[in-house]
């Protein structure tokens, strides 16, 4: 459908997850034919951390990224997995997901710890040089903040759920925001696809959730959703889009992203 066009990454899906155990075969090529070229799929544990690194040895499409997910408030867990980054640093292409989350985690004391891990993974992005994926569900301002204080220059703002208000000092700090194909069912995305420029946009999906219809399964060939709605939403063409956000991507991810 797109063939000539520049090629498109989902830069944010868990192809780790169980759901795509039977058919991912089937889910790779369906992407392929919709024209990704390469899928960053995120880890929520250790065993999804070792699973990215075995799938992405077999399919070169799939790049593993590694992080705790922000309701897990285990320093412990932490640190393992900052050193299973520093150990396979050079085979992952992201930290993620890693961030906050304030609608899960309601109690202070556990957002301390999760502010607490949050600051150890973006210190390790810094060091690594690795960009960081994130996740931050009603902390995006906040996110933003811990973000900006530690210097942290590689950023991807996934799925945010904030005012473009909380979005801007990130944009001018050069940081991205992945935008999934839930952004048909989502007037807040469709808000901050209007007001964030076109050069801070990333696509994703978020597989096996945020598709479009809310309770069917997600998978990465929907990146082309998101496609179509941030076209329509600013008045451009498809292949003005794919063509920007491939270039935002390599941006971020590097020229193996092409
Ligand atoms: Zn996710």
């Amino acid at each position: 459908m797109l063939r000539g066009m520049a090629a498109l990454t989902d830069t944010h899906a868990h192809l780790c997850d169980p759901l795509f155990d039977a058919d991912l075969g089937k889910v790779l090529e369906r992407a392929r034919q919709a024209s990704i070229l390469a899928i960053v799929s995120v880890s929520e544990n250790l065993a999804d951390a070792g699973k990215n690194l075995e799938l992405a040895a077999r399919h070169p499409m799939i790049r593993p990224a590694a992080g705790l997910y922000p309701t897990i408030l285990d320093m412990d867990l932490a640190r393992e997995m900052r050193d299973f980054i520093r150990v396979h640093k050079d085979k992952l292409v992201a930290i993620g997901e890693v961030g906050l989350d304030y609608w899960r985690i309601q109690e202070e004391p556990g957002r301390e710890i999760q502010r607490e891990i949050f600051r150890g993974f973006v210190g390790l992005s810094g060091e690594l040089g690795l960009p960081i994926n994130v996740h931050s569900r009603s902390a995006g301002r906040l996110a933003v903040a811990i973000l900006l204080e530690a210097g942290a220059r590689k950023v991807q703002m996934h799925a945010f759920d904030g005012k473009s208000s909380a979005a801007l000092p990130a944009v001018e700090a050069g940081y991205f925001f992945s935008i999934p194909p839930s952004v048909v069912r989502s007037e807040q995305k469709r808000k901050l696809v209007k007001k964030l420029p076109l050069s801070s946009l990333l696509i994703e999906t978020d597989s096996p959730v945020l598709g479009p219809a809310a309770r069917e399964r997600n998978e990465p060939a929907n990146a082309l959703i998101a496609v179509r709605a941030i076209a329509e939403l600013k008045g451009m063409e498809e292949a003005e889009v794919i063509e920007a956000v491939s270039g935002n991507t390599r941006r971020l991810y590097g020229d193996s992203f092409s």
